[in-house]
C-alpha cells in the first residue's frame, strides 16, 4: 500500500466501503511493463478500471485502450483518445456496435467464429481483424479457456474467410488466462501463432499483428514472479518463433495496470458464531459479491486483508457480503485467520483491489448503492 493510501485512509474516517486508488502506482506499473517490453504496444484493457482519470494518466505516458464495449469506447473518445489508439478486442459484439464503433473510426476488431467475422464484413467493411485463439488457461487464478477463442486450425479457415469477404485478416490473438501466475504460459500460444503466420504466409496473406492479450497478476495471497520475469519470458519466447520476421506486437494489461494501485476500505457489520460447518465464526461485511467483490466466485481471487487489530491471536473466519443473498459469501474455503478481538465497526482492508471491482459492482442490490471510488 503507497504512503499517499496510508495517508488517505489515516487522515479521516470516511463512509465504507470504498475504493482508493493511487494514480502514481499505475503510471508507474506502466512504466516497468514499458521497460519490460520497450518494442510492445501497451493497449490498457479499460474494462479492468475504467475511471476516467486512469484513462487520461495512461494516455499521456502513449497507453492504446482495449474496449469491450460502446460505453468504453465512448468514454476514452470523450476524453480524447484517438480511435487509432483503440481496438475492440471483445470477440462478442452487437453488429450495431460494430457500425457505432466504425463510424467513430475504429478499424481493429477482434472475433473468433464465422458469424462474428460476417457481422464484421456488414458493419465494418475493410477493417483490419484479428483472430483469438483458444488457450489451455493453465497457471491461470481466473481462466478464460472455454468462453473464447477457437481451434488453431479454424483460425486458418476464418482468417482466410476474412479476406475473401473484403476485411483485411490482420493478425492474431490469444490471452492466456487472466492472473497468470506463469510467465511461460504465453509461449504456446506464441509458438501456434508462428505457425498460423507461416501458413497462412503460403496462401498470400501475411499477419502482421500478434495480440499477446492481458493475464498480468495482481499480488493477492500468493506471491506472484515480477513484471520483468514476463517481460524476458515473452521477449524469448517472441523471438525463438519469430526470428527476424518480428511483427507488430500489443499486450493488453488490466489487472496487471491496476490491480495492485487500489485497495477497499470496509466494515464490519456484524460477527455471529453460526454452528454448521467446520468453522463457526461469519464475519460480516459491507461489501460483498455485488458491491465490488464478484471475483471472490469459486474463491478464485483471494485479496489479502488486513485489519487494525492484526498481529495478536486469530481464529478462523467466514467471510461474508452484506446481502440477503445465500451465494454472498467471500470466502468459506479459503483460511482467513482474523483477529480473535475483531469487533462490529471495525475496518478491514482488502488490498490490490483496484481491478474488476469498481466496474463490476451492482446498481442498488439490496438497497447498497454501487462502490464509491477515490482516485489519488
Ligand atoms: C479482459 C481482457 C484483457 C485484460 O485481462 P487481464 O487479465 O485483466 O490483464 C485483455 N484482453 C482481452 C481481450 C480481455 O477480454
Amino acid at each position: 500500500m503507497s504512503e499517499k493510501i496510508q495517508r488517505f485512509l489515516s487522515e479521516k474516517r470516511r463512509e465504507t466501503p470504498f475504493l482508493v486508488l493511487d494514480l502514481d502506482l499505475v503510471v508507474e506499473r506502466y512504466r516497468l511493463l514499458k521497460d519490460a517490453l520497450p518494442t510492445v504496444g501497451i493497449y490498457y484493457a479499460v474494462k479492468a478500471n475504467p475511471a476516467d482519470e486512469i484513462v487520461v494518466a495512461l494516455e499521456r505516458e502513449g497507453a492504446g485502450f482495449d474496449v469491450a464495449g460502446i460505453a468504453e469506447l465512448e468514454g476514452c473518445a470523450r476524453l480524447g483518445i484517438p480511435a487509432s489508439r483503440m481496438s475492440y478486442g471483445h470477440t462478442i459484439k452487437k453488429e450495431a456496435d460494430i457500425a457505432c464503433a466504425r463510424s467513430a473510426g475504429i478499424d481493429l476488431f477482434a472475433f473468433d467464429s464465422k458469424a462474428e467475422l460476417q457481422k464484421l464484413a456488414r458493419a465494418a467493411p475493410g477493417s483490419r481483424v484479428f483472430c483469438r485463439i483458444e488457450t489451455q488457461g493453465d497457471g491461470a487464478e481466473w481462466p478464460l479457456s472455454k468462453k473464447f477463442g477457437c481451434r488453431i486450425d479454424i483460425a486458418e479457415a476464418l482468417l482466410k474467410d476474412a479476406r475473401d469477404l473484403g476485411l483485411e485478416p490482420y493478425g492474431v490473438s490469444f490471452h492466456v488466462g487472466s492472473q497468470q501466475t506463469d510467465p511461460e504460459q504465453w509461449d504456446v500460444a506464441i509458438a501456434e501463432t508462428a505457425g498460423l503466420f507461416r501458413s497462412l504466409e503460403k496462401t498470400g496473406i501475411e499477419l502482421r499483428l500478434v495480440n499477446l492479450g492481458g493475464g498480468l497478476p495482481a499480488r493477492y495471497l500468493s506471491e506472484v514472479p515480477a513484471v520483468a520475469r514476463y517481460g524476458e519470458a515473452i521477449s524469448t519466447s517472441m523471438r525463438h518463433h519469430f526470428g527476424n520476421q518480428m511483427p507488430e506486437i500489443i499486450l493488453e494489461p488490466g489487472r496487471g495496470l491496476v490491480g495492485d494501485a487500489g485497495v477497499i476500505e470496509a466494515e464490519v457489520v456484524l460477527i455471529a458464531d453460526r454452528h454448521n460447518g467446520a468453522t463457526s465464526r461469519w464475519v460480516y461485511l459491507d461489501i460483498g459479491k455485488f458491491g465490488g467483490l464478484p471475483e471472490t466466485i469459486g474463491e478464485a481471487i483471494k485479496y489479502r486483508i488486513r485489519t487494525d487489530r492484526d498481529g495478536g491471536e486469530t481464529i478462523p473466519s467466514i467471510l461474508a457480503g452484506p446481502t440477503c443473498e445465500e451465494l454472498d459469501v467471500l470466502y468459506e474455503h479459503t483460511p482467513y485467520p482474523l483477529p480473535k478481538d475483531l469487533r462490529i465497526g471495525d475496518r478491514v482492508v482488502f488490498k490490490s483491489a483496484g481491478a474488476y471491482t469498481w466496474s463490476y459492482s451492482a446498481v442498488c442490490f439490496n438497497g447498497v448503492p454501487p462502490l464509491k471510488q477515490y482516485i489519488i
